[in-house]
């Protein structure tokens, strides 16, 4: 029988129920915190794995998603989660932390791809009315977009629409969401340098 350390307390308020950590038979007596954005549900544990859960739960307290990410990214290409030295006093890593036996943080970092990736796929606003023009997807490089561009001015330029006025309007947006998709890509490929 081990005494509880640190002064922690069974919480007053706790449902009758098991620890709940895989397999722990133990009851659930000490709560945490579900998730950032549910501070006020709560998950149950025994003592130990109140410990366990709060000590990955304490890294991602007052983060941004981006951060996380930021984060994660530092490491070996999303493979897997990992902490900033600086968060655990340098080389000391626990390993029972680097288990994430609960799967808080493989959840978080799940979570954090799926929006990374919904991100990447949407275009910035302002462009998206120059790209539905040119009925074109997102991302997109220059080439594509000059092909695309080409192919258009082609189709809607007065010497083959017999001096049509629709065709001659719709040229100028064509050339208008080109300039700016144009200048945009530039813009980008000159900071990605
Ligand atoms: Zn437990």
């Amino acid at each position: 029988m081990r005494k509880p350390r640190g002064g922690a307390r069974p919480d007053p308020s706790r449902p009758d129920r098991p620890c709940e950590a895989p397999d722990c038979p133990l009851p659930g007596e000490y709560r945490a915190p579900r998730d950032r954005f549910q501070l006020d549900k709560y998950r149950w544990f025994c003592l130990d794995h109140v410990r366990e859960y709060n000590r990955g739960w304490d890294f991602y307290k007052g983060m941004s998603e981006a951060q996380i990410e930021g984060a994660l990214r530092q490491d070996t290409g999303w493979q897997r989660p990992t902490w900033p030295l600086g968060r655990l006093g340098g080389a000391r890593l626990d390993p029972e932390i680097l288990r994430d036996p609960f799967h808080i943080l493989s959840d978080q970092v799940a979570m954090a791809q799926r929006k990374a990736a919904a991100e990447a796929s949407r275009p910035p606003p302002e462009l998206r009315a120059a790209l539905d023009l040119l009925d074109l997807g997102w991302p997109i490089d220059s080439l594509a977009l000059k092909t695309r561009y080409k192919e258009l001015a082609k189709r809607y330029h007065p010497d083959t629409n017999q001096g049509d006025r629709s065709a001659e309007e719709r040229l100028k947006d064509i050339n208008r969401a080109y300039s700016l998709l144009r200048h945009k890509l530039a813009g980008a490929e000159a900071s990605a340098r």
